[in-house]
């Protein structure tokens, strides 16, 4: 009487880990309002961008 271990439908199992994370809501980057180059995100509203230093991000009207 042999064993019957392995599923009819062995190995079907999906990988989900990949899935991809929802930018809807604030990133942790923004454009340089002055030059358009990505700011990473210092603290609360403050940017940092390379060419202009840190500056505040104004209250975006998301679109
Ligand atoms: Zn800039």
């Amino acid at each position: 009487m042999p064993e019957e271990r392995a599923s009819p439908s062995g190995g079907w199992h999906e990988v989900y880990g990949a899935m991809a994370v929802d930018t809807d809501f604030e990133a942790d980057s923004l454009d340089c309002p002055a030059c358009g180059d990505d700011c990473p995100r210092l603290h609360g509203r403050t940017f940092w961008c390379p060419t202009h230093g840190t500056w505040e991000a104004r209250s975006a009207s998301a679109a």
